[in-house]
């Protein structure tokens, strides 16, 4: 598929959850039609929002110059993959904060929309109904919108820390310093999760804990390989 001139793929994991559904089916007697109608339609939508997310990043990094190689949807996330990315501190800040921008107007428009029609902004506990929905979009964009601005990698509010440390500080360092918050955010959180007993949870902390880790690791390494690039074209200057 390719929206904007930009192509989208669906990660393999997503075939995963129609295959969770069924094995799920015999857990929910006769609402099981229901049930799996109702997570498949929410899925759906829930994933439409992640490729507005993301193609809020892609627009605005083409606006500085950046190329969006593409855009992979998984079921709880997606990733826009750019090449060229700005190392100008503002402009990227702008670029990693346009994802989560995009769901707080989605949210914003659900709300007007639902107070303008004499509704209730308070979230649903079940879903009951279509005229839910809705409800339901806007408080999807804005646990979306809330979640990406945790100051931790590989959320967008990581890049974003990164970029206003970048002002005042060398790159790799900034990176260093806003690798290191959220290595230390991940940590409270499998901590938190893990006295809580949310087992299921655990392996997010640690995804986010080694990505943050991953992206330390690979601003590092290009930082070197451009002070051998330098120091190549320094030497073949003397010649
Ligand atoms: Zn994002």
């Amino acid at each position: 598929m390719r929206i904007a001139g930009i192509d989208v793929h669906l990660h393999w994991t997503f075939w995963l959850v129609p295959v969770c559904l069924v094995c799920n089916i015999f857990g929910f007697g006769e609402q099981v039609w229901f049930v799996t109608g109702v997570s498949l339609f929410l899925l759906l939508n829930l994933s439409f929002c992640v490729l507005l997310h993301e193609l809020g990043h892609a627009l605005v990094a083409r606006r500085f110059g950046a190329t969006t190689k593409d855009i992979i949807i998984a079921p709880f996330g997606g990733l826009a993959r750019l090449t060229g990315m700005p190392k100008n501190p503002g402009q990227e800040f702008l670029i990693s904060f346009a994802g989560p921008a995009v769901n707080l107007v989605i949210a914003l428009l659900f709300a007007a929309g639902i107070i303008f029609a004499g509704g209730s902004l308070i979230p649903p506990s079940v879903f009951e109904s279509l005229n839910q929905l809705p409800l339901i979009l806007l408080w999807i964009n804005l646990v979306l919108f809330l979640l990406n601005l945790i100051p931790a990698f590989p959320m967008d509010g990581g890049r974003m820390l990164r970029s206003i440390l970048a002002r005042r500080m060398s790159y790799l360092q900034a990176t260093v310093i806003a690798g290191r918050v959220g290595q230390f955010t991940a940590l409270f959180f499998s901590f938190y999760v893990a006295l809580e007993q949310q087992f299921l949870l655990l392996p997010v902390g640690i995804f986010l804990f080694l990505s943050a880790q991953f992206e330390l690791n690979r601003v590092r390494a290009s930082e070197v390989n451009e002070l051998e690039r330098d120091s190549a074209e320094a030497d073949s200057a003397e010649r």
